[in-house]
């Protein structure tokens, strides 16, 4: 059996524009336009900056156990 002779860069992806999914455009890619590219790396911004919501640490101090003077 012959080994087959895959095809090495052949075919190229069909990639469309993650933002709107139209075809990218070459100054652009992987975007289609300035707009979408803007678009996504104002995303990728606002998700940088966006403060991860955890959950606040409360003050959990044990009661003191005072000792019970007469
Ligand atoms: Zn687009």
């Amino acid at each position: 059996m012959k080994p087959k002779a895959e095809p090495a860069g052949g075919t190229a992806p069909a990639r469309v524009c993650p933002i709107c999914g139209k075809p990218p455009s070459p100054a652009e890619r992987p975007f289609c336009s300035r707009r979408c590219a803007d678009i996504d790396l104002h995303r990728w911004l606002s998700g940088a900056y966006a403060v991860p919501a955890r959950p606040e640490e409360e003050d959990e101090r044990p009661e003191q156990a005072r000792p019970e003077q007469d």
